[in-house]
């Protein structure tokens, strides 16, 4: 199985280069860069650092349509849905990593799916994608007596808040609860904001440095709270689900899945 990766220079582009690298049984087939790239005819192997693999990065996605069975894409919302709908068209899957997509931009994702199989996950990790069934449980059992809290920190380059994890893990706990994420998320609290209210969900963010993505669940009531927390330290661990989500389409119909897809635990 050959995969391509798009944003071969970013820090996941080289991090799934390495992973690619690293795997049994796909081998990288193409490494897209931005257009007027300095980086264009660079050798992959050699950006990532894991030494030369014979793979030089190009401009688009039409100069290597040939090299590749599934694209890796973990960009920006704008091209993730342009690079779905070319692998639409040319019969090839995608594993989407990227974040930040709006509801509209979902919903075009979710047709390019009914031509060719997608998977995408906010978070690709496997101990992330534990949790959300963790916190699954977890609210099941505990119900509306206990407050919901999300904390969340990432590095100060990320752009979006909060994380597409954060919001993930707020939509699986609001499901369980039989809530809508939609109508009791809160973002945020500052000034007079009066006193909780129940069934509100609570997200706050921290951006700072070089931290790689953490996530603390707190369901807190009079007398205890119980925190369900997953830390990464290594952008590889994304990576590596990538990998595995890119091996898994091998052979799959049209269709979106996600990362419980992959990992079997629906
Ligand atoms: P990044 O370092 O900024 O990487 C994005 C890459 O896309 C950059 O190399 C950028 O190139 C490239 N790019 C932009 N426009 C392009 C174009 N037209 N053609 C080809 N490449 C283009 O960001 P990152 O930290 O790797 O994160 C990327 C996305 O993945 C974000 O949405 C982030 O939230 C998400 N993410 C998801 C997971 C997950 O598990 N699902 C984990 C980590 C991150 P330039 O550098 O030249 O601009």
């Amino acid at each position: 199985m050959r995969v391509a990766v798009i944003g071969a220079s970013g820090r996941m582009g080289k991090n799934l280069i390495t992973a690619i690298h690293d795997a049994d049984g796909i081998s990288l087939g193409a490494a897209i860069v931005k257009p007027g790239s300095s980086l264009i005819g660079v050798d992959a192997g050699e950006m990532a650092g894991v030494g030369k693999l014979g793979v030089t990065a190009v401009a688009t996605l039409a100069d290597c349509v040939n090299d590749f069975d599934v694209l890796i894409d973990f960009t920006t919302p704008t091209l993730t849905l342009e690079n779905a709908a070319f692998c639409a068209q040319h019969q090839k899957a995608i594993v989407v990593g990227t974040t930040g997509l709006n509801d509209a931009e979902k919903a075009r994702l979710n047709q390019v799916a009914q031509q060719s199989p997608v998977v995408f996950a906010p978070n690709m990790s496997v101990g992330v994608n534990l949790t959300l069934k963790l916190l699954a449980t977890a609210a099941q059992i505990l119900g509306d007596e206990y407050d919901v809290e999300i904390v969340e920190a990432h590095h100060r380059h990320k752009v979006d808040s909060p994380s597409g994890t954060a919001l993930r893990m707020g939509e699986v706990v609001a499901e369980a609860l039989g809530r809508n994420l939609k109508d009791c998320a809160v973002y945020g609290r500052e000034g007079q904001t009066g006193a909780r209210t129940q069934k509100e969900i609570g997200f706050e963010t921290i951006r700072a440095g070089d931290v790689v993505g953490e996530h603390s669940v707190w369901f807190a009531t009079e007398g205890e709270r119980i925190e369900i927390v997953h830390k990464a330290s290594s952008r590889m661990t994304f990576a590596k689900g990538a990998v595995r989500a890119a091996t898994w389409l091998n052979g799959k119909a049209a269709g979106m899945y996600d990362m419980q897809d992959v990992l079997n635990l629906k």
